[in-house]
């Protein structure tokens, strides 16, 4: 852990007496009762296993030794919950532990979010998927989950006893948002650095928000309501161990320690450009302003705190110049955007001359192999090139403006693949990829009856895939606009899932039917436990909210079997097939099914 400022060590109220400990189970209702059904619990758990579930909650398990010391010390003790005597001890252990992560830059919901996890992994343990159950065993949950509330309870104003003394002390914090300061925040930076472990990344945003004259002429207090409230927006879409920071009057940075994608530099500083225009347009919508951020990652881009700080200001001043919302640091970026200026008229070129062309992926279902759908994927030739990148013609599309245009194209396509397999007796879906943009458009969804009428094909056999970021818009949750898209029966899909700050949330909310793992996610379940526990947690929690699950990039049978265990219901992959043209995938299937038949008739 970094070194403290002394008077920061301790927060004022942490002292803990038999007196302020019978006061505080007294009000959270814990009595004798309560104490004894937690002992018992603590009887018929094996030792360790509380804390097993609770690390690997967050990712602090074996992988991440070193990362984050100071949470997993807290999960650590806080899984230690049923060993506890009830005596001071321990919820004063508990509390210095917990200030250590509160000013190590940890979000003040951290304690509640790793109690809500001990809560569930208890009642997991207790009851697993069984629907009847003890009265024994309920009281034991019950008296757990009040001294989970109590616990709560007094973590939660250590946190708020620390916000108090950041305000106080603008030497290491902003005095009026309560978070790190410019001065904390390269201590911060240098700290997360010299911890990274193998293979990880830690990643740094710069935020800056350039107003317009309203906010010049506010008063002071006003401002500083803007500023907060903007903060609070930014902290409300981290990870609970990021660290938010405040540069300056109007520039924020984040921290984000312990990465195992890189990608997720991309997506947290959209998604903060995201928050804080979508906090502007509700809450303050007469201030104008302009928000961009620029991003970095650690050991790629620079390794030291100020070569860090250097490439993620970089990014954004290349943010600002384009009008992107958000540029990662690319050391060709100003090359690249120079050079390849014929790179973009080409593409416009191509769309606008039809000679772009969608493949078609297989979607098996598991085990059973059988197809039952594929996704349609963009694919050009350029004239003696070779086929380009998809990523990079999208990129250069939405540069020019022209993604609308390609995704009516898409569907168009699409519609006419699932006419030409209908054809064929292949009656399978088609799944397109759709982008944000795509949402804003009201004219889409009739765009889409109009084309499958045209092609005399069932809309229901279309399903658009959106990524996460795809779904929460600039304008926040686009339910509404998601609806409208299934109304003709086609399904929604929510795409790349787990590359993001995927939250369950959303799983619940968005009116989606099936998910897709990321492939990033899959190729990594047969390599460690615990990118499997987490891949496995996802494909439950998906089927408890009636979603279908369908993994990406399946390329092996080891991996194929793995999911087979899962209980994953869709695969794709190179283990089946690439995307391949239509004539192509029809054949494909042609000669499987009559494998098949083959294997069947005697
Ligand atoms: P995506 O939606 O995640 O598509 C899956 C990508 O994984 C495809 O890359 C596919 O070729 C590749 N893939 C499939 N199986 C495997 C495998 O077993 N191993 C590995 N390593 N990769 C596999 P592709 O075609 O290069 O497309 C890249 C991305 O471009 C897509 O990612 C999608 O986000 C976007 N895209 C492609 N076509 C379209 C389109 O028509 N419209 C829009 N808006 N986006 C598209
Ligand atoms: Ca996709
Ligand atoms: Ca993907």
């Amino acid at each position: 852990m970094n070194t403290l400022a002394p008077h920061l060590v301790r927060p004022p109220n942490s002292a803990m007496d038999e007196d302020a400990l019978a006061r505080l189970l007294l009000r959270y209702g814990v009595g004798q009762g309560e104490q004894a059904a937690v002992r018992a619990f603590g009887r018929i758990i094996r030792a360790g296993e509380l804390e097993e579930a609770l690390l690997s909650r967050f990712d602090l398990g074996e992988a991440a030794v070193g990362v984050e010391p100071s949470l997993r010390a807290f999960c650590t003790e806080l899984a230690r919950i049923t060993e506890w005597d009830f005596t001071p001890a321990w919820p004063a252990r508990l509390v210095d532990l917990w200030s250590e992560c509160y000013l190590g830059g940890a979000v003040a919901e951290f304690p509640f979010i790793a109690i809500e996890a001990l809560m569930a992994s208890c009642q997991l343990h207790l009851f697993s998927d069984r629907a009847m159950v003890h009265r024994l065993e309920l009281d034991i949950l019950t008296a757990l989950v009040r001294l989970g509330w109590c616990l709560g309870g007094l973590l939660s104003e250590v946190s708020i006893d620390h916000e108090q003394t950041f305000r106080l002390n603008a030497e290491d914090g902003d005095a009026v948002l309560g978070i790190p300061n410019r001065r904390r925040f390269l201590t911060l930076l240098a700290d997360g650095l010299s911890r990274v472990a193998d293979g990880q990344a830690v990643g740094l945003l710069v935020l800056d928000i350039e107003w317009g004259r309203s906010v010049d002429v506010l008063a002071m207090d006003e401002r500083d309501h803007l500023r907060l409230a903007l903060s609070d927006a930014m902290r409300a879409v981290l990870r609970s161990n990021d660290i938010l920071c405040a540069l300056g009057d109007d520039q924020w940075a984040v921290i984000l320690p312990a990465l195992q994608h890189p990608a997720q530099v991309s997506l947290a500083g959209s998604k903060l450009v995201d928050a804080c225009e979508v906090l502007r347009g509700n809450n303050f919508p007469g201030q104008r302003g302009r928000f961009h951020a620029g991003g970095a990652w650690a050991p790629e881009h620079a390794a030291d705190p100020l070569g860090l700080v250097h490439a993620a200001r970089a990014a954004l001043v290349a943010a600002k110049a384009s009008g992107r919302a958000f540029d990662l640091y690319c050391s060709e970026t100003a090359a690249r955007s120079h050079g390849d200026a014929g790179f973009e008229s080409e593409v416009a070129r191509a769309l606008e001359a039809r000679q772009f062309q969608l493949h078609l992926q297989p979607q098996v279902e598991l085990p059973s192999r059988r197809l039952v759908g594929a996704e349609a994927l963009l694919r050009w030739r350029r004239e003696g090139r070779g086929f380009a990148s998809p990523p990079d013609i999208l990129q250069v599309l939405e540069r020019i403006g022209l993604m609308a245009e390609l995704s009516r194209w898409v569907i168009q396509q699409a519609a006419q693949v699932l006419a030409t397999l209908a054809a064929a007796g292949c009656e399978v879906a088609v799944s397109v990829n759709l982008v944000a943009e795509d949402l804003k458009d009201p004219e889409l969804p009739l765009f889409i009856r109009q084309t499958c009428e045209t092609w005399r094909v069932q809309e229901s056999r279309m399903c658009f895939e959106l990524t996460e970021g795809g779904l929460v818009s600039r304008d926040g949750m686009s339910a509404r606009n998601l609806e409208a898209l299934r109304v003709g029966g086609g399904r929604l899909a929510l795409d790349d899932f787990g590359t993001g700050y995927s939250s369950m949330d959303y799983l619940r909310r968005l009116p989606v039917d099936e998910l897709k793992l990321d492939k990033s996610f899959v190729e990594r379940i047969t390599i460690t436990d615990n990118d499997r526990a987490i891949v496995e947690l996802m494909v439950r929690i998906a089927h408890t909210f009636g979603l279908e699950v369908v993994a990406e990039g399946v390329e092996d049978a080891a991996t194929e079997a793995v999911l087979n265990e899962m209980g994953c219901d869709r695969a794709q992959g190179y283990l089946y097939a690439p995307a391949m043209p239509i004539e192509q995938f029809i054949a494909w299937w042609k000669s499987r099914r009559d494998a098949l038949v083959g294997t069947e008739t005697p």
